[in-house]
């Protein structure tokens, strides 16, 4: 059965609202827009990114603010959200060193900012 659209995980919402929330006024906006968000699908690597929208190429694609963050075991995780000019369209987590890729959503409790 396909499991989409299902609503974020307590963990990918949190993510996504520290984010935006460490992020330019303008990425600030974008905070309104998150309860009303839902997963529609998931990197096929087998990573914790994940996509709010049916993604749409050409369609004035752009990322947000990278950041990059180290978790409790000492690893740099990249994170950012993907948006149109009005809507988040995804958010993608990675580790800075390259594989294994990040399988969990990183909880903002146990990430420190380093950039
Ligand atoms: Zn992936």
């Amino acid at each position: 059965m396909n499991p989409y659209p299902r609503k974020l995980t307590e963990a990918e919402k949190k993510l996504v609202i520290w984010l935006l929330e460490c992020g330019t006024p303008e990425e600030k906006v974008f905070l309104s827009t998150v309860s009303g968000l839902q997963v529609t699908g998931r990197c096929p690597c087998g990573c914790a990114s994940v996509n709010f929208s049916e993604l749409e190429p050409d369609r004035n694609r752009r990322q947000l603010t990278q950041k990059a963050f180290e978790d409790s075991q000492g690893n740099t995780i990249g994170a950012l959200l993907f948006a149109t000019s009005d809507k988040l369209i995804g958010l993608e987590v990675w580790y800075l060193e390259g594989e294994p890729v990040p399988r969990e959503t990183p909880d903002p409790d146990v990430l420190r900012c380093i950039d």
